[in-house]
């Protein structure tokens, strides 16, 4: 098994709480309701851990979870990040946790890798355009600066969810709309685009073998 132990670490609520120790860490983002919880626990093949950080209150945090902790090949942070896109939240709150977002991509050390959760049953909406803007550009800055000893590169990768609704396949239009979006927000023409679903367990080998860039060796 890939996953021998989850623990829950703590959530952040901005730059200055998050976890030190410098574990490379890959961060789950997407719209509320994308389907983040089931694909997170179907990756890491637990039933409910995600769901906990759905408990009211704890949803704005940045939820960490260790994965194989201390073992010296194959831990690393999973990050929850909070489910984005809700219209009820208030201006001036949208705008900070927007800086924070922002902030946390372009210069969080640890962060080697976004997993960005896409609905591929949904036509394309404006909250996942804004994250491909934010991690395009956070992509790179950070590749330009390699070497300067700022925040080291970092991948990206889109995760099309509930593939199973459309017989496990993500119709090519779907793609294009995913593609040409990308483009448009300067995102790397090689970003992956996995499809997946909780349900079916598709995608889960792909996503591993993402995480395994990420992963100590
Ligand atoms: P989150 O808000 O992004 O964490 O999304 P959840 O994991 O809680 O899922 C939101 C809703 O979508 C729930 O009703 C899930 O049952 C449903 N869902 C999640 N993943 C899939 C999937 O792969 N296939 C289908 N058909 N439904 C899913």
């Amino acid at each position: 098994a890939l996953v021998h132990a989850v623990r829950f670490v703590k959530g952040g609520v901005s730059m200055e709480t998050l976890p030190t120790g410098g574990l490379a860490e890959v961060a789950f983002v997407g719209r509320s309701n994308v389907g983040k919880s089931s694909l997170v626990n179907m990756v890491l093949g637990r039933r409910a851990i995600a769901y906990t950080s759905k408990t009211p209150g704890k949803t704005q945090q940045y939820n960490y979870f260790a994965v194989n902790e201390g073992r010296a090949v194959g831990s690393f942070h999973l990050v929850d990040m909070p489910g984005l896109g809700f219209a009820k939240v208030a201006a001036p709150l949208r705008a900070r946790w927007n800086a924070f977002l922002s902030e946390y991509f372009a210069s969080r050390r640890e962060l080697r890798m976004v997993v960005h959760l896409i609905d591929s049953q949904v036509p394309l909406q404006e909250t996942d355009v804004s994250i491909m803007q934010m991690v395009g550009a956070a992509v790179a800055a950070r590749s330009e600066q390699e070497g300067s000893g700022l925040a080291p590169p970092l991948d990206y990768a889109v995760v099309l969810t509930k593939a199973d609704k459309n017989d496990g396949r993500v119709s090519s239009r779907t793609v294009d709309q995913v593609r040409r979006a990308l483009e448009s927000a300067g995102c790397p023409a090689a970003t992956p685009l996995v499809p997946s679903s909780a349900k079916t367990r598709m995608g889960r080998e792909a996503v591993w073998m993402l995480l395994r860039e990420v992963m100590s060796e």
